[in-house]
């Protein structure tokens, strides 16, 4: 069983609701908290834990044996990302930065071994046992390599690798192909976004998106007592879409950051919105 916490824009506060709702869902049932934010996970930091288990994530990289190339260039003319130059002569190059590992071109190649095969590290995976009784898989992506998706993917896998009764998935701001792929087989999909006209135009990103993907969605509205909260409830309506969760800004949450303790662990309103969440969510989802 899968559920997510996504939002279109960033700056929601989409972690802290992943957080303090997994804490508060701990009650009900043995979970798995993944972090797919890779390229800034930060579920760790409001966590208060250390990344720890470290595995690197590796991709495909051709590299050419000039020995045997033959200069015929089917590796370039094969090759979508333009990722191959040739020389006039016929002789390939490779640009790796725009390399996505598809192996197209060692497919294609005529001559046996003329195209090795070399590993390129894109980010590492993390399994971190946590105090809050479920443990925290994080993806991270390398500073200065632009493809996430090999680290949502190797994340998201090492993650259902545990066999949880539950996998809570933090996806990435925005409504790129990484965060429809931390996205796939949810039952349910957490919808953060807070009353401002950037937030109400990328909650219709995502909610456009969840509805091609069949994914039953409802909003989580933050900071609910700033901006436009009329209009998060109009676009909640059009698209037949509940809300069920209203979380003022407040000064408790600035605090909790501050002390590094989720607040949901504490006694006060903030952290009774967080449990009646969860219970909403283990009813739904059984
Ligand atoms: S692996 Fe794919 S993307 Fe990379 S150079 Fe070969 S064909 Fe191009
Ligand atoms: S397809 Fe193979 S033989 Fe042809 S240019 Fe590329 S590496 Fe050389």
């Amino acid at each position: 069983m899968q559920i997510a916490v996504s939002g279109g824009k960033g700056g929601t506060g989409k972690s802290t609701i992943a957080i303090n709702l997994a804490i508060a869902l701990k009650e009900y049932f043995d979970l798995v908290l993944a972090d797919l934010d890779v390229e800034a996970p930060n579920d760790h930091i409001l966590l208060n834990v250390e990344l720890q288990n470290e595995e690197p994530v590796h991709m495909f990289m051709p590299h050419f044996d000039y020995s045997k190339c033959i200069k015929c260039k089917k590796c370039a003319e094969i090759c979508e990302e333009n990722a191959i130059i040739t020389m006039k002569d016929g002789t390939p190059f490779l640009i790796p930065t725009l390399c996505s590992g598809c192996r197209g071109c060692e497919i294609v190649c005529p001559v046996p071994e003329a195209i090795l095969e070399r590993q390129k590290t894109m980010g590492h995976t993390y399994l971190t046992n946590t105090v809050y009784g479920f443990p925290l898989i994080t993806g991270k992506l390398l500073e200065g390599e632009e493809r996430a998706m090999p680290i949502v993917v190797a994340a998201k896998e090492r993650a259902q690798k545990l066999k949880k009764e539950l996998l809570l998935v933090d996806t990435a701001a925005g409504t790129s192909n990484t965060v429809s792929k931390a996205l796939e087989n949810s039952k349910l999909l957490i919808a953060v976004t807070e009353p401002t006209p950037l937030g109400l135009h990328d909650l219709e990103l995502i909610l456009k998106l969840a509805d091609l993907m069949g994914i039953e969605t409802w909003i989580v509205l933050n900071r609910s007592s700033l901006g436009n909260r009329e209009g998060v409830q109009k676009v909640a309506k059009e698209y037949g879409v509940k809300i069920v969760a209203e979380i003022p800004y407040s000064e408790n949450i600035i605090h909790s950051y501050i002390e590094g303790k989720p607040i949901v662990l504490s006694e006060n309103k903030e952290a009774e919105v967080f449990k009646e969440l969860a219970k909403k969510v283990a009813e739904y989802v059984g």
